[in-house]
C-alpha cells in the first residue's frame, strides 16, 4: 500500500496531510512529530497569549478527532533520526516506518547566543511551546526585562509584556526596529507606538556578554561597556533550518533543503516544505520563507504534485505582526523594493507603503489598514495596477478609497490606469 510519511506535525506536515485527503489521496498518511503536543499554532504564543492564562489547547491547529476522522495516523513523541532512502524507510526512537513518498516539514530553529552566560537561567528562546510555557511562568514573576532583537518576535513579546505593566528595553544591533522586514517609515511609527507603551529601545547595541547572581540573568554588557540590568531576557535573534543531517545522506542543503517548484528534492520521493525548504520562487530565484502563508502554499502545492492533480500557482508571500495596539500586514517581496510611495497619512494611524521595482509594484504594507491589504494582495496578482505617478496624487486618501476613485474613473473616460 502507497504512504506518505510527513515528519514534523507544524503549519506545513498537518496542512499537508489534509490537502492530500481534499485531493482525494486514498493511501495511508502518517504525522510524525517529536513534540508531546498535539499540532499547535505558534502566531498566537508571542501575541495574546504569553500575557493570557490560556492553555495549550486554546493553541491547537486541528480539533482532537480531526486526525482520526481523516484517518491520518498521528504520532507524537515520534523523532525521525535517519532516512534510508534506498530501503525508503525512517528510523524513529520507536522503529522503523517505511515510506513510498517521504515530506520533510522540519520547521526551523532558533539562533542562540554563543556569549559567557548564556547558560543562565532567565535567558529565554521563543519557538516551541515547551518555550513559551517556561517563559510565561517565568514572566509572572520578572520585574525587568531585556529583549536582545527588535525582529518580529522580540517586539511581539515585548508589547505583551509591557501590557502586564512591566519594564522592558529592546537592544537592537541596527539602527531601527524589523531592519530588513519593513520599510523606514512603518518601523519608525512601531517603535514610536512601543515607546508610547513605555518600551525603551538600545540601537546599535551589540551584546558582549550576561552577567549572572546565584545562576540567574542579572544584567547584559554591551560592547560600548554600558550595562543593561534585567532579570528575564529574551532572545529574538532568527532561526535556522533544520534539516542540515539530511545533507548526510545526500540531499542537496543549501542553508534550506534544496527543492523544485514542485517542493521535490533532488530524491524524486522525498519532498521537503515550509521553513526548512530552500525552493524556487515565480521568478526562478532561490529563497527560503519563514511564515504561515509560506508554510500553507508549499503544503497544497507538495500534496497535489503527490495526489498527481494539476500544481497551483506560487502564491504571493503575506506576513502579519500584531505589536502595540499596531494591526501590521505585508504581502510581495520587500527585498525587491527600489522606491517607495506612502498611502494614507501617519496622523490618522492608517496607512500603507508601496513598493516599486521599475515602476512594478513588487510589495505593498498596511499598518492598521486591513482593507489596503486585500487590495495590496490583488493588486500584486494582477497586471493592472496603476502607475506610481497616478496613485501620487491620490494617494492622500488613503489606497483602498484611491483605487476605488481611479475605478470611478477609469470607468467615466473609458481610460487605462
Ligand atoms: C513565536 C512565533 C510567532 C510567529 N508568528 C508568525 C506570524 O504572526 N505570522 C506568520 O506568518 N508566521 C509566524 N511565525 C512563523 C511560523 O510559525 C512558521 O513559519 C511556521 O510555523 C512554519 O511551519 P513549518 O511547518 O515549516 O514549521 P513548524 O511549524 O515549526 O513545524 C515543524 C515541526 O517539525 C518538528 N520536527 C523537527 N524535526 C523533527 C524530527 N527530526 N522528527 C520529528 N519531528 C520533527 C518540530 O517539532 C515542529 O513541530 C511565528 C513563529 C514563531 C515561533
Amino acid at each position: 500500500m502507497s504512504r506518505v510519511v510527513i515528519v514534523g506535525g507544524g503549519h506545513s506536515g498537518v496542512e499537508l496531510a489534509f490537502s492530500l485527503r481534499q485531493l482525494g489521496y486514498t493511501g495511508a498518511i502518517a504525522v510524525l512529530e517529536k513534540s508531546s503536543f498535539p499540532p499547535y499554532e505558534r502566531p498566537p504564543m508571542s501575541k495574546s497569549w504569553i500575557s493570557g492564562t490560556a492553555g495549550p489547547d486554546e493553541l491547537a491547529l486541528r480539533n482532537q478527532n480531526a486526525f482520526a476522522q481523516s484517518t491520518i495516523d498521528l504520532m507524537l513523541n515520534c523523532e525521525v533520526n535517519s532516512i534510508d532512502r534506498k530501503q525508503q524507510t525512517v528510523t524513529t526512537n520507536d522503529g522503523v516506518i517505511e515510506y513510498s513518498v517521504l515530506v520533510l516539514a522540519l520547521g526551523s530553529s532558533p539562533r542562540q547566543l554563543r556569549i559567557t552566560g548564556s547558560e543562565l537561567s532567565g535567558l529565554h528562546q521563543f519557538h516551541t511551546l515547551e518555550h513559551a510555557l517556561a517563559l510565561r511562568d517565568d514572566l509572572a514573576r520578572a520585574s525587568r526585562i531585556a529583549v536582545i532583537g527588535a525582529g518580529f518576535i522580540g517586539l511581539e513579546f515585548a508589547s505583551a509584556a509591557a501590557k502586564l505593566g512591566k519594564p522592558v528595553v529592546i537592544l537592537e544591533t541596527a539602527a531601527r526596529v524589523m531592519p530588513r522586514t519593513a520599510s523606514e517609515l512603518t518601523a519608525s511609527y512601531v517603535r514610536s507606538r512601543h515607546e508610547v507603551s513605555g518600551t525603551d529601545f538600545r540601537f546599535n547595541a551589540s551584546v558582549l556578554e550576561i552577567r549572572g547572581q546565584a545562576g540567574r540573568v542579572k544584567e547584559i554588557v554591551l560592547s560600548d561597556g554600558t550595562c543593561v540590568e534585567a532579570n528575564l531576557v529574551v532572545q529574538g535573534i532568527g532561526a535556522n533550518p533544520n534539516g542540515e543531517w539530511t545533507a548526510d545522506l545526500g540531499l542537496n542543503f543549501d542553508n534550506g533543503i534544496v527543492v523544485d517548484t514542485c517542493l521535490r528534492t533532488n530524491d524524486p520521493n522525498i519532498y521537503a516544505i515550509g521553513d526548512c525548504a530552500r525552493f524556487v520562487d515565480e521568478e526562478g530565484r532561490s529563497v527560503r520563507l519563514e511564515s504561515i502563508g509560506n508554510a500553507c502554499d508549499h503544503a497544497r502545492r507538495a500534496a497535489a504534485a503527490i495526489a498527481n492533480t494539476p500544481v497551483p500557482p506560487i502564491e504571493t508571500p503575506w506576513f502579519w505582526s500584531n505589536q502595540a495596539g499596531v494591526r501590521l500586514q505585508m504581502a510581495g517581496r520587500i527585498d525587491r523594493v527600489e522606491d517607495w510611495l506612502l498611502t494614507g497619512s501617519v496622523e490618522t494611524n492608517a496607512f500603507s507603503m508601496l513598493g516599486w521595482r521599475n515602476r512594478k509594484l513588487v510589495y505593498g504594507e498596511s499598518v492598521n489598514c486591513p482593507g489596503d491589504h486585500v487590495v495590496i494582495r490583488n493588486l500584486l496578482a494582477t497586471d493592472t495596477v496603476p502607475t506610481p505617478e497616478k496613485l501620487k496624487p491620490i494617494s492622500g486618501m488613503g489606497l483602498k478609497a484611491g483605487i476605488k476613485f481611479l475605478a470611478q474613473q477609469q470607468a467615466e473616460s473609458g481610460s487605462v490606469y
